[in-house]
C-alpha cells in the first residue's frame, strides 16, 4: 500500500470487560479508519464469582492487533502509518503474575469480583470500627470491594502460589494496562512494568496528592511495594513493542476510563461525561482541584497529559451495572434475544410499567457503597409483562445516573447543564431519550461513540516525542442531542418510587 495517504496514524488498544479492540485513528481529522473487535468470556468458577484469563486477554490484543493491520491493508492504508499507539483499559482489574516464567498466579479479578472480597472489606473495616471513608483524604476512594488493593489483599490471603511468588520476589501486580505493557514490551525478556496514574488512582495505593505510591496505604492492606508497578503519566513513551507487526512502535497513552473525558474534549473544570458500558461511569472535570466528596463519589486523577503537566482531577460516581444487566435479561431470563432487540421490547409496552428494577448485582456502588444491597425488582402486577422489566432495567441505568448528577450538584454547588454521552450502551435511543428526560438536560452523544479509545489515541499521539495529534487544536465531535420531553412534576414522582425501589434494596437483610 501507499504510504502516508491519511497522514500519521495512531492505534488505540481498548480492552473493555466485555471485549477487546485495536482501532487506528488518523491523526489529522481523529477518524477511526478500521477496527477489529473480539469478545472476551467470562469464567465463573463459583456463583457470584467473575474472573477472565489474562493470557486471553493478551491473546485477544494480539489478535486484534494483526486483524486490523490486515484491514488497513486491504484498504491499501499502510501500517507502517501507525507512529504511536494508546491503551486504555478496563478498570480496576487485577492481574498478579510470576517475572520469572510470565505466567499469572491466579485468573484476572474483574470489577465484578464483589462478593468474593467482601470478607476482605470487613476484614480492612475490622468489621465495622472503621469507617469506609477513613482512606478518603489519602486516596480519594472508600473502602470496597471494586478497587485493587482489595483484591490483591484477598489473592495474597487465599492463594498459595501468589504468597510464594512474593516471598521468592518474582511476583508483579498490575492493572490490565500494566499486564499488556509487559507482554508487548518483551515479558519475561525484559518487559516494563509501568502503570499510569489514572489506572493507578484506582488502585486505593496511590496518594491522590503526591501521585506515588503511599507506604501507609500498602501498610494497612499489608501489600509489599515491590510487587507495584512504576507511575508515569497518561501521555509520555512508556517504551516500544517488541513482536508483532507493530514492532518498534512506541506505546505512548495509557489511561483507564478517564480516557473518554479525553476524547469527549472536556477540558474544561465543571464539563462531564458518562460512559455507558458494562458498567456506567460519570466523571466531571474538577481542574487541578482535588474536590473531596461528601456524597459518596470518588475523588480520581482524570488525566496527566505529559510527566511534566499539572495532574488534571475528576469527581467520579460509578455504577457497577449497566449494559451488563442486558446481557442478564437476554443469559439469565432469556426474555431478549439480543441486547440490541433491548430497545424495541421496552417501547413495547407502550405506556410506563411502573416496575423498578434495582440491579445490584454487586451490591450498590455510586453514591451508597453498601455492598450488602441486593438486587428487587417492584411494581409487578398482573399486567406486568417481559418488556416491563426490560424497561424497568433500562430505567435503571438512566436513574443511576440522576442519583450521581444530584450527589455532583451537592458537592460541585451548582447542577450539570449538560451531559456529554458515550460507550455501547449509548446506541439505545430509547435509553438516551429516558436519560434526558429523567434528568431534565440535554444528553449529548457524539456520532463517533468510541471516545475512550479516541482519547487513548490523542494521548498518544500528543506524548513528547510522537507529536502528530495538536490537542490545542481538536475540533469537538459531530454530535445527536436528545432534549427531555416529560415535565417536571412527570420526573419527579417517577424519581421518587425509583428511590423506594432503592430503599427496599438497602434494607434487605440477608
Ligand atoms: P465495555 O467497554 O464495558 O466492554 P461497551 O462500551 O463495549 O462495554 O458496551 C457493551 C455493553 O453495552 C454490554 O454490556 C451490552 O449489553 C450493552 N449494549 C450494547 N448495545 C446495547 C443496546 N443497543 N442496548 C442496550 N445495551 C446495549
Amino acid at each position: 500500500p501507499e504510504r502516508g495517504r491519511f497522514g500519521p496514524l495512531v492505534g488505540s488498544i481498548d480492552e473493555g470487560t466485555s471485549s477487546t479492540r485495536f482501532l487506528v485513528f488518523a491523526a489529522k481529522t481523529a477518524e477511526v479508519l478500521t477496527y477489529h473487535q473480539v469478545s472476551i468470556p467470562h469464567i465463573t468458577p463459583k456463583e457470584g464469582w467473575v474472573e477472565q484469563d489474562p493470557e486471553v486477554i493478551l491473546h485477544s490484543v494480539i489478535e486484534t492487533i494483526n486483524v486490523t493491520c490486515d484491514n488497513l491493508i486491504k484498504l491499501d492504508i499502510s501500517p507502517e502509518d501507525i507512529v504511536a499507539t494508546g491503551i486504555t483499559n478496563q478498570r480496576e482489574t487485577t492481574v498478579v503474575w510470576d517475572s520469572v516464567t510470565g505466567k499469572p498466579l491466579h485468573n484476572a479479578l474483574g470489577f465484578m469480583a464483589g462478593y468474593r472480597t467482601a470478607s476482605t472489606v470487613d476484614q480492612i473495616l475490622q468489621n465495622g470500627k472503621r469507617n469506609k471513608n477513613f482512606l478518603k483524604n489519602v486516596c480519594g476512594l472508600p473502602v470496597s470491594t471494586y478497587f485493587s488493593a482489595l483484591k490483591i489483599r484477598w489473592l495474597i490471603d487465599n492463594v498459595e502460589g501468589v504468597r510464594r511468588a512474593i516471598s521468592e520476589d518474582r511476583c508483579l501486580f498490575g492493572t490490565i494496562d500494566t499486564w499488556l505493557i509487559w507482554n508487548l514490551t518483551g515479558g519475561v525478556n525484559g518487559g516494563l512494568h509501568l502503570t499510569d496514574v489514572t489506572n493507578a488512582s484506582r488502585t486505593m495505593l496511590m496518594n491522590i496528592d503526591t501521585l506515588k505510591w503511599d507506604p501507609q496505604l500498602c501498610k494497612i492492606f499489608d501489600i509489599p511495594m515491590s510487587i507495584l508497578p512504576e507511575i508515569k503519566s497518561s501521555s509520555e513513551i512508556y517504551g516500544y513493542i517488541s513482536e508483532s507487526v507493530l514492532k518498534g512502535i512506541p506505546i505512548s497513552g495509557v489511561s483507564d476510563q478517564q480516557a473518554a473525558l479525553v476524547g469527549q474534549m472536556c477540558f474544561h473544570q465543571g464539563q462531564a461525561k458518562s460512559t455507558y458500558g458494562t458498567g456506567c461511569f460519570l466523571l466531571y472535570n474538577t481542574g487541578t482541584a482535588i474536590v473531596q466528596s461528601s456524597h459518596g463519589l470518588l475523588t480520581t486523577v482524570a488525566y496527566q497529559l505529559g510527566k511534566d503537566a499539572p495532574p488534571i482531577y475528576a469527581l467520579e460516581g460509578s455504577i457497577a451495572i449497566a449494559g451488563v444487566a442486558m446481557q442478564w435479561l437476554r443469559d439469565n431470563l432469556g426474555v431478549i434475544k439480543n441486547v440490541t432487540e433491548s430497545m424495541d421490547i421496552a417501547q413495547s409496552t407502550g405506556e410506563v410499567g411502573e416496575v423498578y428494577f434495582v440491579p445490584a448485582f454487586s451490591g450498590l456502588y455510586a453514591p451508597y457503597w453498601r455492598k450488602d444491597a441486593r438486587s428487587v425488582i417492584c411494581g409487578l402486577t398482573e399486567e406486568t409483562k417481559p418488556g416491563h422489566i426490560v424497561r424497568g432495567a433500562l430505567e435503571s441505568v438512566a436513574f443511576q445516573v440522576r442519583d450521581i448528577l444530584e450527589a455532583m450538584a451537592l458537592d460541585c454547588g451548582y447542577p450539570l447543564q449538560k451531559l456529554l454521552v458515550d460507550g455501547g450502551m449509548t446506541a439505545n435511543n430509547f435509553l438516551m431519550q429516558i436519560q434526558a428526560d429523567y434528568c431534565g438536560i440535554p444528553v449529548v452523544r457524539p456520532l463517533m461513540s468510541e471516545t475512550t479509545s479516541l482519547g487513548a489515541a490523542m494521548a498518544a499521539g500528543n506524548a513528547k516525542g510522537v507529536e502528530v495529534w495538536d490537542l490545542d487544536n481538536v475540533q469537538p465531535v459531530p454530535s445527536d442531542c436528545f432534549i427531555p420531553s416529560i415535565t417536571e412534576d412527570q420526573r419527579d414522582i417517577r424519581y421518587s418510587r425509583w428511590k423506594m425501589a432503592i430503599a427496599r434494596s438497602l434494607d434487605w437483610v440477608e
